[in-house]
This record gives structure tokens, C-alpha cells and sequence, in this order.
């Protein structure tokens, strides 16, 4: 029986998986949420042209010979400070005193900057005083023309932006108070396996601490989700049933199962997946992860990840990301796993599955090339911490020469590129 690839295994999953439901959050909480609605600008930003530095306003054509030898005086005739407009209009052969961001006064079509003044910016100015300008200044300079920033009109965020930091800045300055949102995914972890301690109890022989809900909580979160995590079920089907039923009584919307989905003869997640919902397929061509299930429960989508702790991870990078993004309303252009291209800094094999290999990167003559970090038990947590990325080797390739380009996963911000350069 030929394996499932990765790329159908994916379509698999999303055809079916829909954007959910939409809410108006108050601006100050919506850090990392998902925009459902285009946001445009309703006005021009600048509303006016306005000063890009601290100085003076000017006629060009008055300051067009001014130089340090032979500097040109003008009469300070208005003081425009931040949050104020001018008064009156700017005559020839006169100056206005500017704060940054402060709209410049009709007549005037340059800024002079403090520091090509012998203006004193620490003391009030007094109008009347006049001010000595040694550098001329082009008609434009330092000035923010109308509209620089947005068009009124003009479309500035879509429907399936992250709000970031700058995004949010953008709604601020627009005024919008209660932004629409997508609701954020409620994603339910599941643990089973006699072995399994919870995190405060002493090892004990033959046990180990249950850690996969807590990594994939930590997952789901950074992709925006809400995360749920239930009690660690034994290696029973009655068990496994009862708390996938429970799981199903907090309408979560997503479920996340890991372990107990390999051949082994305690594995019942897939027993009871297919008792009480539906399985939709089992297996992928990948290694790390080939147990991955894929189904539904009770209408509510089912990833039964694989138990040892670096599949999970990975399958969850490969699978389950691209899900809470396509559910939390995160455009399309987000959902594939952001690679980078590097070369193999050394001989790398596979089994001829889609390979994801933990490795870590250097930098020589300009490129990055990547390093297994040791072994790729799927069972050893250090070789994904250790790892700057996973490094992908497609389904039927069996050996890849070391210098062979090749993509790459980064897991976490490159180290610094420096060292080893020729
Ligand atoms: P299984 O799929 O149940 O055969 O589990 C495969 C491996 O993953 C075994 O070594 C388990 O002990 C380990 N494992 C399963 N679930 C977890 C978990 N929640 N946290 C840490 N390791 C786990
Ligand atoms: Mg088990």
C-alpha cells in the first residue's frame, strides 16, 4: 500500500476546514488577532502637509542662496507647536517656527531644520526675533505631503491580516474602536498512555512525565488559539472513549490527540475514533510522523498526533498550523510552513519519506548551511531544541549530497549570520 503524501494528506484536512465565526473586540485586545473585515482609510493621512522636523517654515525662493558664509535673516512672524495650526498666512521673506508633525502654515513650502538655523530650540522664541538661515532649502524638503501616509479611500489592511503591532497602530490612527475579528480557535489536547505522569509527580520506573498537552498548548496558542487541556487517559478504550466524550461536551473546535495511534497493542485512539466519529485517514509518507490520523468526532475535526514528542511537533507544524490558521481567518498566503533555502552542509539520507530533519545552521561565504544536531529519534526532545530548523528532503530522494540546496523550516529566529566567512 502506497502512503498518502504530505501535500494530499494536507488538502485532506483543509477542504473541509472553514474560517470560524467573527466578533468586535476593543482595540487594546485585539494583539495577534485576525482582521475579518478591510479596513480604509476615510480621510488623507497627513489631512495637511506638515512638518517632518523641528525648524522653520519657509518661501524656498527666500532661502535659496542662504549659505554659511552668507546666511540669510528672516523675521519669526507665528509659532506653530505641535497641535496647532497657524494663524495667518506666511508673507514673503518671513519664517514660522515649527514643531515636528505640526501642519505648515499656507504660504509656506519648505522646512528649514533647527540645525541649519542659529536658532536656540531650547528656549521659547519669541515672535518678532528673527533667525539666521545658513543652508538653503528646497521647495519640499522635510515637509509630509497631504495624504503621504493614506489615501482617503484607499484600502490599507484586508479581511485576514495578523494584527500586529504596526497593523494596530494603523486602526488607532483611523479611529477604529471595536475592530472585527475572528473568533479565536478552542483546541482540545488529549494524553493517553499508562506511562504518562502529570508534570509534579516524582519519575518512577518505566514512567515518564507526560509533556506533549504542554508543548502543544504552548503551539496552539502561538498560532492563536485557546488551548484546553484534559486529564491523561490510561491505555483503555472505555477510558479513551469517556474522555473524548467529554472533550466533545466543551464544543471545542478542534481536537488533538497524541499518542495511541501507532500498531502498538495498547493503541485505542484509532478504535475509538472510529466507534465515535469517523476516520478519515490514517498514515502519511513523512518521518517524522508516518502515524498521523486525521478524522471527526461528532462533527468537530480530529488530528490523532503521534506519542513520541518530536513527531507531534512536527506533524503539528505540518498539519495542525495550517488548520488553526485557516480557522482563525488567517489569509491563505500564511498557511504554508514559511522555509528558507539552504544547503546541506553535509551527506544526508532518508528512507524515501518527505524527511523533516532537525538541524542546525552556519554561516559560510554567505550562506547557511545546515548541520544535523545528532540523533533524529523522534523520541528525543533535545534534537528539536537543539535544532534551528527542520530541514525538508522530499518523498522519493534517498540521498542528498552534502552542498545540494534545500529547504528549510526555521523554528525559531536564525542565529546571528557571522563566522567561518573566507
Ligand atoms: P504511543 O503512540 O502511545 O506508542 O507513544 C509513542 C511514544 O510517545 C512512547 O514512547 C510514549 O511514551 C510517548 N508519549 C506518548 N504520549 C506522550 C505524552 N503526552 N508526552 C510525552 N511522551 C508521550
Ligand atoms: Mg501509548
Amino acid at each position: 500500500m502506497t502512503l498518502r503524501s504530505v501535500e494530499i494528506a494536507l488538502a485532506d484536512v483543509l477542504v473541509n476546514i472553514t474560517p470560524l465565526a467573527v466578533e468586535r473586540v476593543p482595540l487594546a485586545q485585539v494583539s495577534s488577532r485576525v482582521l475579518a473585515e478591510d479596513i480604509s482609510a476615510d480621510s488623507d493621512l497627513p489631512a495637511a502637509p506638515n512638518s517632518s522636523m523641528d525648524g522653520f517654515a519657509v518661501r524656498a525662493e527666500d532661502v535659496a542662496r542662504a549659505s554659511p558664509e552668507s546666511p540669510v535673516s528672516l523675521p519669526v512672524v507665528i509659532h506653530i507647536a505641535a497641535g496647532s495650526v497657524a494663524g495667518r498666512m506666511l508673507g514673503h521673506r518671513e519664517a514660522a517656527r515649527i514643531m515636528t508633525g505640526a501642519p505648515l502654515p499656507p504660504g509656506a513650502d519648505a522646512i528649514v531644520p533647527v540645525e541649519a538655523t542659529d536658532a536656540d530650540w531650547s528656549v521659547e522664541a519669541a515672535i518678532g526675533e528673527t533667525v539666521q538661515i545658513h543652508k538653503a532649502s528646497a521647495a519640499g524638503a522635510y515637509v509630509r505631503p497631504r495624504g503621504e501616509d493614506m489615501r482617503a479611500g484607499e484600502v490599507v489592511l484586508t479581511c485576514g491580516r495578523h494584527l500586529l503591532g504596526a497593523e494596530i497602530g494603523v486602526l488607532a490612527a483611523l479611529g477604529v474602536v471595536e475592530p472585527l475579528v475572528y473568533r479565536q480557535p478552542r483546541v482540545a489536547i488529549l494524553s493517553s498512555g499508562e506511562e504518562l505522569l502529570s508534570v509534579d509527580q516524582p519519575l518512577a520506573p518505566g514512567r515518564i512525565r507526560e509533556s506533549n498537552s504542554y508543548a502543544l498548548a504552548s503551539l496552539i496558542a502561538e498560532h492563536g488559539g485557546q488551548p484546553l487541556r484534559f486529564p491523561i487517559a490510561r491505555d483503555d478504550l472505555g477510558d479513551i472513549r469517556a474522555t473524548l466524550w467529554s472533550v466533545v461536551a466543551h464544543a471545542p473546535d478542534l481536537i488533538i490527540s497524541s499518542a495511541g495511534v501507532s500498531v502498538g497493542a495498547a493503541d485505542y485512539v484509532l478504535a475509538a475514533l472510529r466507534e465515535i466519529g469517523e476516520l478519515q485517514f490514517w498514515r502519511v509518507n513523512m518521518r517524522p510522523g508516518k502515524p498521523l490520523a486525521f478524522g471527526r468526532i461528532q462533527g468537530i475535526p480530529f488530528f490523532g498526533l503521534p506519542g513520541n514528542p518530536v513527531s507531534a511537533l512536527v506533524t503539528f507544524d505540518v498539519f495542525v498550523r495550517p488548520t488553526l490558521l485557516k480557522m482563525g481567518g488567517h489569509s491563505e498566503d500564511r498557511w504554508p510552513q514559511p522555509v528558507i533555502s539552504v544547503r546541506a552542509g553535509e551527506e544526508f539520507r532518508s528512507d524515501g519519506r518527505r524527511s523533516y530533519l532537525r538541524t542546525r545552521l552556519e554561516w559560510r561565504n554567505g550562506e547557511w548551511f545546515a548541520y544535523s544536531t545528532g540523533t533524529q529519534s523522534s523520541g528525543a526532545m533535545m534534537s528539536l531544541v537543539r535544532a534551528d530548523g527542520l530541514l525538508i528532503i522530499d518523498a522519493g530522494v534517498a540521498r542528498v549530497d552534502a552542498g545540494s540546496v534545500l529547504s528549510l523550516r526555521p523554528l525559531r529566529p536564525l542565529p546571528h549570520p557571522t563566522g567561518g566567512d573566507a
